[in-house]
């Protein structure tokens, strides 16, 4: 089991994690009132003062948040705190419109790097660790989260930041890196690169923490095996501080929520109906701790399930599977849902690596979905009689996991371009 970071707060009773959501809640929403004009018009609208909310089962009367109103209301309307109380801004990558800016206190930033600090325990960090970090620096949460996390857990933190890969090996091999945290796809093309130069046995690797953008079981089981390491999720967002909101335990099965600084609900993204523990929706957060950038009911568009049972581990606090999906990501072709993980599955299962690519086109005024995959080196061939099987297979396996057809393109290895920060895994045509 090792050694908890916060044994206290991480193994509380439920009935004491829910005292302390309650009697945050009803500050946090005071603090909000008072200090974010925004939000308190949409309470306001929605018929809702702070004396309404008492505790944790008042929540549901309170109005959501969206990714919408952090763009109206940019850059300052959710700045709940004079820009002098302000130490730090990050900011999201801002693929869809305009990016979101989230400001922090001092203590903001070192609850952030707290959550950051228990995910490195939970994945097995110590004070003995050498943590290299390979996630982007500057605006982008990655980076500074992991590395301020690492910090308080007491272990050798390298900036490494993204890049350069090279040096990010060499580094890995002289200081005897433990630890790797970066997005799954780079740890993927920093595992193909270690055993392409056959210097893994001479690496200290034994973990890696993993997030900020969707990966699945298999990609997980292809990066254990080929870095010889135990792979953990993180999750998080820019909006509610960064990486480490939840991130996963020994088990694997599932993302600890840190309960004492979030509170979690799963709603019907069409209804906005509050959905019991079990139920797949969209996962909805309330930062309860955070002063400069307090956001409540804030919907995150990832689609997941919370899970409540007893964790082996020890820590009470709820689980979140990994996310099944974003609703912004679902891609809609010939009138069904597809959600790229989906596709991922199927090829990763039939040994393909996840260097894929999926194109969505509309030739006609029909939908066209084309996956490109790349072969590797157990299923190389350059018979094209031979490929056409294997393309047929790929084919079918999707029309039984999609139900529609696609156009399916085996491709020579090292073709697809790689990413080392998020990778571009869908290009939809239709919306160009
Ligand atoms: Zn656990």
């Amino acid at each position: 089991m090792g050694k908890y970071y916060q044994q206290e707060i991480e193994t509380a009773s439920r009935d004491q994690i829910i005292t302390r959501q309650s009697e945050l809640l009803v500050k946090q929403v005071r603090h909000a009132w008072d200090n974010l004009p925004y939000y308190r018009g949409k309470m306001e609208e929605k018929g809702v003062c702070p004396e309404d909310i008492n505790g944790i089962d008042d929540l549901k009367k309170l109005p959501f948040i969206t990714k919408n109103d952090l763009r109206l209301a940019y850059p300052y309307g959710f700045r709940a705190v004079p820009e002098s109380e302000c130490v730090r801004i990050q900011s999201t990558s801002g693929t869809t419109g305009k990016r979101v800016i989230a400001f922090y206190t001092q203590s903001d930033v070192d609850l952030w790097e707290e959550c950051c600090a228990r995910a490195i325990v939970a994945a097995g960090g110590t004070k003995e660790d050498v943590v290299h970090v390979s996630y982007g620096y500057g605006l982008f949460t990655g980076g500074m989260g992991l590395h301020g996390g690492s910090h308080k857990v007491g272990c050798l933190t390298l900036p490494m930041s993204s890049g350069n890969t090279e040096r990010q090996l060499q580094f890995m091999e002289d200081l005897g890196s433990t630890i790797l945290c970066c997005t799954p796809s780079y740890a993927q093309y920093l595992s193909e690169a270690i055993n392409e130069k056959g210097i893994k046995n001479r690496l200290r690797l034994k973990a890696g923490i993993f997030g900020a953008e969707p990966w699945s079981e298999e990609m997980r089981r292809d990066i254990e095996a080929g870095l010889g390491i135990r792979a953990y999720d993180i999750y998080g967002l820019t909006e509610l501080s960064g990486p480490g909101v939840a991130f996963e335990c020994s088990q694997q099965t599932g993302m600890h929520i840190n309960e004492d600084h979030f509170i979690a609900e799963i709603i019907d993204p069409d209804t906005e109906e509050v959905l019991p523990y079990g139920r797949k929706g969209e996962l909805v957060f309330t930062s309860i701790t955070k002063k400069a950038f307090p956001l409540i009911r804030y919907r995150t568009r990832d689609i997941c399930v919370l899970n409540d049972e007893k964790c082996p581990c020890g820590r009470t606090h709820v689980k979140m599977s990994k996310p099944m999906g974003r609703s912004d990501d679902m891609l809609i072709v010939k009138g069904v849902n597809v959600f790229p993980s989906q596709i991922e599955t199927v090829l990763l299962e039939l040994g393909y690596s996840s260097n894929y690519q999926i194109v969505v086109d509309r030739v006609n005024l029909t939908d066209t979905i084309e996956v490109r995959v790349e072969m590797n080196a157990n299923n190389f061939s350059d018979d094209l009689g031979m490929i056409t099987k294997m393309e047929n297979k790929v084919l079918q396996a999707l029309r039984a996991m999609l139900g529609i057809g696609a156009k399916v393109s085996l491709v020579a290895p090292k073709s697809i371009q790689r990413s080392e920060g998020k990778a571009v895994r869908v290009i939809d045509r239709r919306k160009i």
